[in-house]
């Protein structure tokens, strides 16, 4: 048998076996500088890897009184289109009855289906990586106003920075990361090092 749920050492060599993890001199759109950089799309390419991502992660759901007392009447929930190959990963491995997922539209996080008060099942929102948590916070808003109640949150890879709870649900993660981010210039290594930037999109 595999083991139940991978060390955080286990997950970052699958993300750097898949390119979904890379380290170098990266600027981000924000004009931040970074030593590495995630695009976890890359990972969820791959079936296989996706599956062992989800299912490690739907595991940690598991474990929790509140989750599993109440599933399959579950709800899994996405705030945007990176996390919805986790969502189904997630649902699968937990047999969960609902998914849905919000998308960024007119400047405002909406979910994608017409879904009405009362129709949302106690919800688990997950991502695939948890920057700045603007987007869970956004999510938990929407979820509230549909009277539904948040029973776990997690993703694959947290930014240390980011929150680590959402309304009294600590976020659960595969990778609690040890985030870099600089100014440009004297606070940035690789710039003093004078190693050639990459732009990146995200
Ligand atoms: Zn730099």
């Amino acid at each position: 048998m595999v083991q139940l749920i991978p060390s955080q050492e286990a997950v970052m060599q699958i993300l750097t076996r898949t390119g979904a993890f890379r380290e170098g001199h990266f600027i981000y759109p924000n004009g931040k500088h970074s030593p590495h950089y995630f695009q976890m799309p890359l990972a969820f390419r791959y079936y296989d890897t996706a599956r062992v991502l989800a299912v490690a992660l739907s595991r940690m759901f598991r474990l929790e009184k509140d989750i599993s007392s109440q599933l399959p009447k579950v709800s899994v929930i996405s705030p945007s289109s990176g996390g919805i190959p986790v969502a189904f990963g997630v649902r699968d491995a937990l047999n969960a009855e609902q998914i849905y997922w919000a998308e960024q539209e007119l400047g405002e996080r909406q979910f994608r289906q017409y879904v009405n008060q009362g129709e949302v099942n106690p919800c688990i929102i997950v991502d695939d990586i948890i920057r700045s948590g603007h987007a869970i916070e956004e999510t938990v808003k929407l979820v509230k106003q549909l009277g539904a109640r948040i029973i776990g949150c997690g993703a694959i890879v947290r930014f240390d920075s980011a929150p680590s709870e959402v309304e009294g649900v600590p976020i659960k993660s595969l990778v609690e990361f040890d985030v870099k981010m600089y100014q440009e210039g004297d606070e940035c290594v690789d710039c003093k090092h004078g190693a050639a930037p990459e732009h990146v999109r995200y």
